[in-house]
């Protein structure tokens, strides 16, 4: 079997868009609709043409270009069911445990509620690969506008179950902002600074930080790491429950 091939390319100010194509069925999608003019940049330049849309959720640098590209196309749109109000032009509404076919391969679809109260991400097992939209982010996490530090730190866990070779697709380049603040709450993780030095060293050239791996974000990631020691210290929770880490270190990065 043919692999699924990825294309990756920047959209707007810090977002990322993402093409995947089965060569064999010739179906394309695009995950999230960030910004139409790139993403039919990015299609010619492949020579793919959109047959799907695959939503994380409902915020507009996602869910911006349904409707102008469905129009357009004629593509079909697979998105969150409980965000299905909020997704324009939605044809398929999944949730948790739901597959979602496309081409020959297969996407599995986890509830990631959190930052949106129905974001989803597409995990295709296969391939070793995940779509997490606005849920994890490189050395980050998505901010909680619509749901509680628990309910996030649910989701991350599910993520984190994945396995560590796991590639993870973020949709935003915010690494460099997040390198700085996970040194200010996990000082002493030494994986944590060596990294920060590469993503020093990667933007300085302008070259993407994104995809990132599972294993290197639970090594490195504060919001994957409440029962680091280390943190707990720094945040001034030892022993504490980890839901209450990660809502403290939450909070600091939002006041960061
Ligand atoms: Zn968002
Ligand atoms: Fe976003």
């Amino acid at each position: 079997m043919p692999k699924l091939e990825i294309h990756q390319f920047p959209c707007l100010s810090d977002n990322y868009g993402f093409l995947i194509h089965d060569p064999e069925q010739q179906v394309t999608a695009t995950i999230d609709t960030p910004e139409v003019a790139a993403i039919e940049a990015a299609l010619s330049e492949k020579g793919w043409a959109l047959t799907h849309i695959l939503n994380t959720h409902h915020h507009f640098d996602h869910a911006g270009g349904n409707l102008e590209l469905k129009e357009k196309t004629g593509c079909h749109i697979v998105g969150p069911r409980a965000e299905s109000a909020r997704i324009p032009g939605i044809d398929t509404q999944v949730g948790d445990g739901d597959q979602v076919s496309f081409g020959q391969f297969t996407a599995k679809v986890f509830d990631v509620p959190g930052h949106t109260s129905g974001h989803i991400a597409y995990w295709f097992e296969s391939e070793g690969v995940a779509f997490v939209g606005d849920t994890l982010f490189a050395l980050g996490c998505g901010r909680l506008f619509e749901g509680t530090a628990q309910q996030m730190w649910t989701s991350l866990q599910k993520l984190m179950a994945l396995p560590d070779d796991t590639t993870v697709y973020c949709a935003h380049e915010y690494t460099q902002a997040n390198a700085k603040f996970a040194l200010t709450v996990e000082p002493g993780n030494d994986a944590l600074v060596a990294r920060s030095e590469e993503i020093d060293r990667l933007r300085a050239q302008g070259t993407p930080t994104v995809p990132t791996t599972m294993g290197l974000e639970k090594a490195t990631n504060p919001f994957l790491r409440p029962m680091s020691q280390n943190l707990q210290e720094t945040v001034g929770l030892v022993g504490r429950d980890l839901v209450d880490v990660f809502a403290e270190t939450r909070r600091r990065k939002d006041n960061f």
